[in-house]
């Protein structure tokens, strides 16, 4: 039928749980580890500060601040909280907190422009903003009421509301009914082209993600496994993994604040660390130095990477320089809620260093011919399609791209050029969406294209992905200087990077005649890559 599904059998536990009236923190608080041994067990370790938190400590800061949020703030049901802040040991519990009240977390990356965040404010229709208090000169001009993370002056801190609301006996647990099918996130993505867009999370989206998560993390680790995270909590990999998931398997999770190498070293000999989920640019740093570093890694059982490819060449190499570690790439995007494939085997996984793994469970997947329209079998090429209870409900207030995106029998388009292998491994070839990922973070063409246009002397102009070693792909403009303009490369430059965060910033420009375009108008990215190739190799 050409439809690939999940090769997983699932656990009797492994069922997505059907109750109507359940939200992500109360699946998530459900799944904590036996309140005997809750006193006691670590669910977080902030490696910069030494701070640590049991389970029972996170379960009761959630239901306080869960309090404190509705009583002494007023967050209601649907009210949007957007969170800026790097990673924390609260940022999880500030996650589940407004998901509890049945309010809806919009994460932004702590490096955004003021501009960035104010649009990103004002497309989700924030009503709060909770940010770490050095992120507070951002929002001086942004008008929404502010509490800050931590304590700061002059502001009502998270970190009070748990000291002073409810004593986490359940008691202050605020009475609101939420629905799975209530919204609980909301994440920037570009999708497959444009701008980008809010994509709609409902709580049925992470209680899925999670079950799903149950079945692949512990095929991937021990029980008591150790996992350090450095991946952002605002991105769906962090915040699936280190902001839910990893809770509900009673996993101990060492954080570092950012991401910095050699406190990630330190951190995974300090603290014995077995699992990483990580990146490709962090595989390759690995590579080049962390043998030499003189730490010890010898605790270290698996490292996975996604959000961006892997080349095969690169995960050889690892697994040639850490033979006692399982790598384990996998592949998703935020539409679907996080992982969509992942190895379940290193067997599996070792003899295909280019695949991203098998279908997790409750996924089914299609490869659709760009011209037949067709869905093709074992080692055809086309655009991977996937189903799924994670698939994204839509994009917000904007029904053009969600069923541009979602068709109407719910199979969600990635904009990734795929096939599967006969043993139903999934290889990813190319993109064929305008996104472009600067390491692993996602910069829409559209975005810097927008601002280049209102620059006085560039009459047209375009931005491509070109690859970079280290940090995967860096954007790259091509610009129509309007009539005896002598804009120089370095003048566009600043002219982004005063306006945008820092990963997305354009790196390099080329000065060209035209855009070229289609007749419907379209820029015609895949010539401007071709044009800067043979540009390259002329040179
Ligand atoms: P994001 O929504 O930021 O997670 O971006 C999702 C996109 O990242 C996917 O649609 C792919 O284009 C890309 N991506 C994610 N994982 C992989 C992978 N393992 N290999 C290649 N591209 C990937």
């Amino acid at each position: 039928t050409g439809i690939y599904r999940s090769l997983v059998h699932l656990p009797e536990d492994g069922q997505i749980p059907t109750a109507h009236n359940l939200d992500t923190a109360k699946y998530v608080i459900s799944q904590f580890p036996h309140p005997d041994i809750s006193e006691s067990k670590i669910a977080l370790i902030d490696s910069s500060t030494g701070q640590q938190l049991t389970y029972a400590q996170l379960r009761r800061s959630i239901t306080s601040l869960a309090a404190g949020l509705r009583s002494a703030i007023g967050v209601r049901k649907g009210d949007v909280v957007l969170l800026l802040s790097p990673n924390s040991i609260l940022y999880p519990t500030i996650c589940l907190a407004i998901m509890s009240v049945g309010a809806i977390l919009t994460p932004a990356n702590p490096v955004n422009t003021t501009s960035e965040i104010a649009k990103q404010a004002n497309d989700s229709g924030a009503k709060f903003v909770v940010a770490a208090p050095e992120q507070l000169q951002k929002l001086e001009s942004i008008g929404i009421p502010v509490l800050t993370t931590t304590r700061a002056l002059d502001y009502v801190s998270c970190e009070e509301l748990i000291d002073c609301c409810g004593g986490g006996d359940g008691s202050t647990e605020p009475q609101v009914s939420i629905s799975q099918s209530d919204t609980a996130a909301i994440l920037y993505s570009s999708g497959t082209t444009g701008a980008n867009k809010g994509v709609i999370l409902t709580h049925s989206n992470f209680i899925a993600v999670m079950t799903m998560m149950k079945w692949s993390v512990r095929a991937m680790s021990a029980e008591d496994d150790t996992f350090l995270c450095f991946l952002p909590m605002f991105h769906i990999y962090g915040l699936a993994f280190f902001a839910l998931g990893l809770f509900t398997l009673g996993i101990k999770t060492v954080l570092i604040p950012k991401f910095d190498f050699n406190l990630m070293l330190q951190s995974i000999e300090t603290h014995r660390v077995n699992n990483i989920p990580a990146v490709p640019p962090v595989i390759l740093a690995m590579v080049k130095f962390a043998t030499a570093s003189g730490f010890d890694l010898s605790s270290l059982r698996r490292v996975g990477t996604g959000a961006a490819p892997l080349s095969g060449e690169l995960g050889v190499e690892f697994r040639r320089r850490f033979p006692w570690v399982e790598l384990r790439p996998g592949y998703g995007l935020t539409e679907s809620c996080g992982a969509t494939t992942m190895f379940a085997s290193d067997e599996v996984a070792k003899r295909r260093p280019e695949g991203c793994g098998g279908l997790l469970p409750r996924f089914c997947a299609k490869i659709v011919d760009a011209e037949t329209g067709d869905a093709l079998p074992p080692y055809g090429r086309g655009e991977l399609w996937v189903k799924s209870p994670a698939v994204m409900k839509g994009y917000l207030k904007n029904e053009e791209a969600t069923s541009a995106t979602i068709d109407s029998d719910g199979w969600l388009r990635t904009g990734d050029l795929c096939y599967f292998d006969g043993d139903g491994v999934l290889f990813v070839v190319d993109r064929i969406k305008e996104l472009i990922k600067h390491n692993g973070y996602q910069v829409a063409p559209a975005e810097l294209e927008a601002i280049l246009l209102t620059h006085p002397q560039v009459m047209d102009a375009a931005v491509i992905p070109v690859k970079d070693a280290a940090s995967g792909e860096i954007p790259m403009a091509y610009v129509v200087r309007a009539s005896g303009s002598v804009l120089t490369e370095d003048q566009v430059i600043t002219f982004v990077a005063d306006q945008v965060a820092p990963y997305k910033k354009v790196r390099r420009v080329a000065f060209i005649g035209a855009i070229p375009k289609s007749a419907a108008g379209k820029i015609l990215r895949k010539e401007l890559i071709l044009h800067n190739q043979q540009r390259l190799t002329a040179k």
